[in-house]
């Protein structure tokens, strides 16, 4: 019995695993290929070397393991086991539960994010994401398995926290794990949707992130960071300036926003 469940509770991480690994190929495949079209709006002028990215990408195939473990361990015991919140039914349902997983993640990854950055944890928990100051789209899931555990421990507990669905938090990670390759891009893909007056935040967030090293711990949105007086003094500036170098770069090659 106990060892149908193990294996059971295996197929179910291997399920996702077979989800998430192609999702990070083909979205740094995709975002890469749209980063060409704007070479020239490159955020940092540095470049990142050849063996920092092959590092990242090897990584990034256990780290994506690591994940996978704790969203199917999640999603098993929910599914197999009955723990978790019944899900919210109908449109409206899934609408609340969808956003209200973005927050809460969000308000997850802030706090714990903090954490691993005071000395502490720093060293041992998140110093080998931070190798990599120039983020490429590759650079998103190059993670320690122990850090993985303070930001991405989310997808084992969520269906305690939020009255969701399955396929509406798989939708949520995916969303996650899409914006996170773009996040780490090195270009301002953003357009009206991340501007300072939206909540959502754009790659100029993240990239600051990894440039200024103690602010912008946030995921999807900047109110933390607001709320917190952790954004980066010049983010919503700077923000701006990036957003006009690639709409002119667009405009110039004629190519619709994406
Ligand atoms: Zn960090
Ligand atoms: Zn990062």
């Amino acid at each position: 019995m106990i060892g149908e469940r193990l294996i059971s509770c295996a197929e179910t991480i291997a399920v996702v695993y077979a989800i998430l690994l192609p999702s990070y190929v083909a979205s740094c495949l995709v975002v890469n290929r749209l980063s060409r079209r704007i070479a020239a709006a490159k955020i940092q002028s540095r470049q990142t070397p050849p063996s920092q990215i092959r590092r990242d990408q090897r990584q990034s195939l256990a780290s994506l393991a690591a994940i996978a473990a704790m969203f199917g361990t999640g999603h098993w015991l929910y599914s197999e086991l009955g723990w978790g919140l019944a899900p919210a039914d109908g449109v409206f349902g899934v609408a609340f539960s969808f956003i209200a997983s973005l927050v809460l993640f969000d308000t997850w990854f802030y706090w714990f994010h903090r954490l691993i950055h005071t000395p502490r944890f720093y060293g041992r928990v998140h110093r080998w994401h931070h190798l990599t100051v120039t983020p490429v789209a590759w650079s998103n899931n190059s993670d320690r398995l122990v850090d993985n555990l303070f930001l991405q421990s989310y997808w084992l507990f969520a269906h305690f926290f939020i009255p969701a669905a399955p396929a509406v938090l798989l939708a949520h990670k995916l969303y996650d794990q899409i914006t996170g390759v773009v996040g780490h891009s090195g270009y301002e893909h953003g357009g009206e949707w991340c501007r300072p007056t939206s909540p959502l935040v754009g790659v100029t967030h993240h990239d600051q992130h990894h440039r200024f090293f103690r602010c912008n711990y946030a995921t999807h949105f900047t109110w933390w960071d607001r709320l917190m007086g952790t954004l980066h003094p010049d983010h919503d500036a700077e923000l701006k300036r990036n957003l006009t170098a690639t709409a002119a770069l667009r405009r110039a090659t004629r190519q619709p926003a994406e």
